[in-house]
């Protein structure tokens, strides 16, 4: 729930004078406190703001909006696949709470645990409420002014990144340090590993000298500036491809998505247990598309009507 927001002050010939806050912070704890500190340092008023605009559809990026929205006439964008995040917060906390709980069956955690974790991620998301979005990013053709959008799905459905001039505001799809999470697409269309993977490469042609305009610095929602693009996109990219080779040579043994998470990641806790199990699942998730895991016990999943634990194995 600790993240950057970042300010930008631009003069643009056809829109004038421009104060486009990116993303919002979580709103939770100390978080909208920070921010108006930073406002009022500069000093910008929150009415003063023209646009808004949000990276993705993640609580700790646009969470501040809860207080904001209401002192300030600014702009709000977002992506057509993250809008209804915003717009329509409370369905989709049930929704994706009902999703949860059948994926975390499915991984093989018991029904107590399962209970906590369902628990743990209500608490950190119920105390937003929807907004009202005044435009989003494919309707305004990926662009704001001097701004110009990629589309990134895969760490979020509608996840963007977002170039001024030399300048990347990359949201959580490239981070300096962390390697950014991944959830299966079961839980949410246009998210997962395969998505993700192929946005990566959609970045690096965006931003490589020969097939795009390259940047000189990158400014993440959390960790430190990067000032070599490629080389983190590169790194990230081998990480995956270690980790799915890890999850291959464990599931030489029949084994479940906790299973796997228990060996990828050790013992885990708190809001730590749900990203490891998540992360497992996506990497099972592609392993399993891609045809090279079975299901071990397919007559016990067949025979329920339930969701049931399932245990992959390795077959090629
Ligand atoms: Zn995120
Ligand atoms: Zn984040």
């Amino acid at each position: 729930m600790w993240g950057y927001v970042y300010l930008v002050l631009v003069q643009d010939d056809e829109l004038g004078e421009m104060r486009v806050l990116i993303d919002t912070g979580s709103g939770f704890g100390a978080s909208d406190r920070h921010l108006q500190a930073g406002l009022e340092q500069l000093p910008v008023s929150p009415d003063s703001l023209t646009h808004i605009l949000i990276t993705h559809g993640h609580i700790d990026h646009f969470g501040g909006l809860s207080n904001l929205r209401p002192l300030t006439s600014a702009r709000l964008g977002v992506h057509e696949l993250d809008q209804r995040v915003l717009t329509h917060y409370e369905e989709r906390l049930v929704f994706v709470t009902h999703r949860l709980d059948g994926f975390l069956a499915e991984a093989g955690v018991r029904i107590e645990r399962r209970a906590k974790i369902i628990e743990m991620y209500r608490l950190t998301k119920s105390l937003f409420h929807s907004v009202k979005v005044d435009f989003t990013y494919e309707a305004a053709g990926m662009r704001v002014g001097p701004f110009h959008l990629l589309h990134v799905p895969g760490h979020c459905a509608g996840h963007v990144v977002i170039r001024l001039h030399d300048i990347l505001f990359s949201g959580d799809h490239v981070l300096d340090h962390t390697s950014p999470h991944q959830a299966p697409e079961q839980l949410t269309l246009s998210t997962g590993l395969e998505h993700y993977l192929a946005s990566l490469e959609a970045l690096r042609l965006w931003t490589s000298p020969s097939t795009g305009v390259p940047v000189r610095l990158t400014l993440g929602g959390h960790d430190n500036p990067i000032t070599d693009l490629a080389v983190r996109i590169g790194e990230i990219r081998d990480l995956h491809h270690l980790r799915l080779e890890k999850v291959l040579s464990f599931l030489s043994e029949p084994n479940t998505v906790a299973g796997v998470s228990q060996g990828l990641f050790g013992q885990v806790h708190g809001y730590n247990v749900l990203l490891a199990l998540e992360e497992a699942g996506a990497h099972v998730e592609y392993l399993y598309q891609r045809g090279h895991l079975g299901i071990d016990n397919l007559q016990e999943v067949e025979a329920s009507s339930l969701p049931i634990p399932i245990r992959y194995r390795r077959l090629s």
